[in-house]
């Protein structure tokens, strides 16, 4: 058993880091007040091979594990969850489904663009009455001529309407009991996109409504085998869950260093506080939690890395990450005082980021629902 980092992991967590600190950190107040998306960044990580870190090079990805890509996402969480989001989404959700489902013919077509971080990719799953549920999909597509004709609506969907999205996969019924995953490139006429949806937090990321009316798509377009749709999306939806764990790992030790720094700066009865016992024990308490709930990421992204089963430990990941952050961002802001108040204050900003990690991909209840059948519980 070997609990280190490998040099390749060493070598992405120090490039992740340094341009975190270096390029994001500087712009992510401003672009979070502005509720500005982050192309700049993006084009950037684009140049730094990070918009494809698991994606095979021959598809123009990175060729990375997924050990790397949770540690890049966790260093980019660390210091600003909007920009991790976007990089997140767009691997695990709107990628990652091509790579995973397409054919030889779909993927050549797609992934060049997508990994290299040239143009964006989402996946809509979510509808406005499907969402825990997600099986209880409404929107519908038809075989009418060689095309599939789709009529229906997504919600809350992540990087579906920048200037650089290249398609959307969705979930539609194509039969009664039938769900499949179809790709639906961004211009099809019928599909519509709303403007951004105003957000509590991750506000520099994309989040969009889709509507759909009549919007036929080539037969082609179809992801993988009719009537997988179902399969398909929880295959995703367990990936897609390492990430959002490191993003719960990224920011909960992004929250302790900024409540760590305020402690030994702020003075009260003459001394820094982080002399109080009682504001070391909350430090204390952050940085056991932290270290466990990145362990459990860890491990996660290992047995996938290894092609072994990964549903039931990112599931626990994704759950425990989701509440430590919760409590870590919170005792974090409790350290600030009054100033943590501030929207000048960033350990603000990383408590609104923090509330939807217990909500997307999966609540915590459903994690807990994954569990518990993972557990053999009737
Ligand atoms: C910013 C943002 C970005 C997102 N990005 C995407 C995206 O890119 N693609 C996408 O498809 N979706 C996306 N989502 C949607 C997200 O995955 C859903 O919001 C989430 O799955 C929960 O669904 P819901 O909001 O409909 O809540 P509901 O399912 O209505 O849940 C409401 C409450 O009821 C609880 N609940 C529901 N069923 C049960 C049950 N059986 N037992 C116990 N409790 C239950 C839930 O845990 C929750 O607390 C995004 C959401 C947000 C807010």
């Amino acid at each position: 058993m070997d609990l280190d980092l490998g040099p390749e992991h060493e070598l992405i967590r120090d490039t992740v880091r340094a341009f975190a600190q270096e390029r994001v950190a500087p712009v992510a107040a401003e672009l979070d007040r502005e509720h500005r998306f982050p192309y700049e960044l993006v084009a950037e990580a684009a140049e730094l091979g990070l918009m494809g870190i698991p994606i095979p090079e021959e598809y123009g990805g990175a060729g990375g594990d997924t050990l790397s890509y949770a540690v890049a996402i966790e260093e980019l969480a660390r210091v600003d969850s909007s920009v991790a989001i976007t990089v997140a989404a767009h691997t695990s959700l709107g990628t990652m489904p091509i790579f995973l489902f397409g054919s030889e013919e779909q993927k050549r077509q797609w992934l060049p663009a997508l990994a290299s971080g040239k143009r964006l990719a989402a996946f809509g799953l979510t509808e406005p009455d499907a969402g825990s549920d997600a099986g209880a999909t409404r929107t519908r597509a038809e075989l009418r001529d060689g095309q599939w004709v789709i009529d229906g609506s997504k919600i809350f969907i992540t990087n579906a309407g920048t200037e650089i999205t290249a398609c959307v996969t969705i979930t539609a019924r194509t039969g009664e009991d039938e769900v499949s995953n179809l790709i639906v490139p961004n211009g099809t006429p019928g599909y519509e996109i709303s403007p951004p949806m105003d957000k509590l937090g991750w506000r520099a990321s994309d989040t969009r409504e889709l509507s759909f009316q009549g919007c036929a798509v080539p037969e082609a377009n179809l992801l993988g085998e009719r009537g997988r749709g179902f399969r398909q999306f929880l295959e995703i939806l367990d990936g897609g869950r390492i990430s959002v764990a490191a993003m719960g790992v990224g920011l909960a030790q992004g929250a302790y260093d900024l409540a760590r720094s305020y402690a030994l700066e702020r003075h009260q009865f003459g001394k820094p506080i982080a002399s109080f016992q009682a504001i070391q024990f909350q430090l204390a308490d952050m940085a056991v939690e932290i270290e466990a709930g990145r362990a459990l990421v860890y491990k996660a992204a290992w047995l996938k890395d290894q092609d072994r089963d990964f549903r039931l430990e990112a599931a626990m990941a994704k759950l425990y990450t989701g509440e430590l952050s919760h409590r870590v961002v919170n005792t974090a802001l409790q350290i600030h005082g009054g100033y943590g108040f501030m929207e000048e204050s960033p350990i603000a900003r990383f408590y609104r980021d923090q509330k939807i990690l217990e909500i997307g991909e999966g609540t915590n209840e459903v994690q807990r629902m994954v569990i518990a059948r993972d557990l053999g519980l009737p």
